[in-house]
């Protein structure tokens, strides 16, 4: 199998992304939210400790230009798939059960094992994707550079996150160039002498906005089952229950109503539970959202994470929907930041080319 140039790990990983830096790129790390709540943890915190202004300071200090958050993709991701929903159940069109395209995990297995509903994972790329997208081609229009001159680096807590450095936009650049798991960037720092502990609350670039408490809950299990909900009820004027995102157990489901509509929704960790859910599909039970994650309580759990007993993750959930909690907005609809970001640049592209940013190149 021939190497995939970007999709590097350890030292050869930390080496690549000195020379780009060394070699003139424009260094941007977008880091996502699981992250925040566990790297902590190999410098002396807590589970669940948001240290999120600290790992801000410690990757200036590792040579990056402009740190921003990968729920501020998440955000955007919400909003464009919370008015595609909309509209499918306004007109009574579309297909369902709409599944999450987030969890690379789960698009993985889908491809593997169920080909046949790859026609039904949304559009809309993973907020990682959407994120690197719309930050490379906003900061080179805001800074005049190249886009190609950008070199964006995803922060994550999943080693399964580097494959999506393989994938490009139609206009021919990639969405994400290299990814750094959260332990990665723990070996990284302290090969340097960089201990996260005795870093300043840094904040981040402000050239873009941060993200609204629904960007940051795709972190967990549910996450991204709430954000759409809720935002979607909110385009239609509406407000609906939320999924309870402390709630443990691996298949949870729901119907939800939300003005005339009643929608069926499952929330399923890891892929044994999935198949419970599309024997129930296959038999006629109808769900019209189905989020699948493949690790224990979402992203909070992933593979790129540092070694945690199974019971103890949960203290990274609490911890990141604390987090998401202090955000300034709740919804991407009343985020004032995504509304300037929207109005500044993502509306005044043209439908085309703003899918080619936001949805997969499929
Ligand atoms: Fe990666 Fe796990 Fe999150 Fe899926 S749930 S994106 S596999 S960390």
């Amino acid at each position: 199998m021939p190497m995939k140039e970007n999709i590097l790990f350890g030292e050869p990983l930390f080496r690549k992304l000195e020379e780009e830096k060394a070699g003139g790129k424009l260094m941007v790390a977008e880091v996502a939210p699981a992250v925040r709540v566990a790297l902590g943890e190999m410098f002396g915190f807590e589970p669940g400790r948001n240290t999120m202004g600290k790992i801000v300071s410690l990757l200036r200090k590792l040579g990056f230009d402009y740190v921003v958050e990968t729920p501020l993709g998440a955000d955007i991701a919400t909003y464009y798939e919370a008015m595609d929903v909309k509209e499918r159940l306004e007109k009574g069109t579309g297909k369902y059960p709409i599944f999450n395209s987030c969890c690379i995990g789960w698009r993985t297995y889908a491809q593997a094992k169920h080909p046949e509903l790859l026609k039904n994972i949304t559009i809309i790329a993973s907020p990682q994707m959407t994120m690197g997208a719309v930050a490379r081609f906003y900061l080179a229009k805001k800074l005049g550079r190249k886009p190609g001159d950008i070199s964006i680096v995803g922060i994550m807590p999943c080693t399964l996150k580097k494959n999506e450095t393989d994938e490009k936009m139609k206009n021919g650049h990639r969405y994400v160039d290299y990814v750094v798991t959260t332990v990665e960037l723990a070996q990284w720092a302290k090969g340097k002498g960089l201990d996260l502990a005795r870093m300043e609350d840094g904040a981040l670039s402000e050239i873009m906005p941060g993200s609204s408490r629904d960007g940051m809950v795709f972190g967990v299990s549910g996450g991204m089952s709430d954000a759409v909900l809720e935002t979607m009820a909110g385009l239609m004027g509406e407000k609906t229950e939320v999924v309870d995102l402390d709630e443990d157990g691996a298949i949870r489901t729901k119907t939800v109503k939300i003005g005339k509509h009643e929608l069926n929704i499952a929330v399923v960790q890891g892929f044994p539970n999935f198949e419970k859910i599309y024997d129930e599909i296959q038999s006629g039970k109808r769900y019209h959202m189905v989020e699948v994650m493949m690790c224990p309580y979402g992203c909070v759990g992933g593979p790129g994470q540092p070694p945690l007993a199974l019971e103890r993750v949960k203290e990274r959930r609490a911890g990141l929907v604390r987090a998401g909690g202090e955000s300034r907005s709740k919804t991407p609809l009343d985020s004032p930041g995504l509304k300037a970001l929207m109005d500044e640049f993502l509306e005044t592209m043209g439908r085309k080319k703003l899918e080619e940013l936001i949805y997969f190149n499929r």
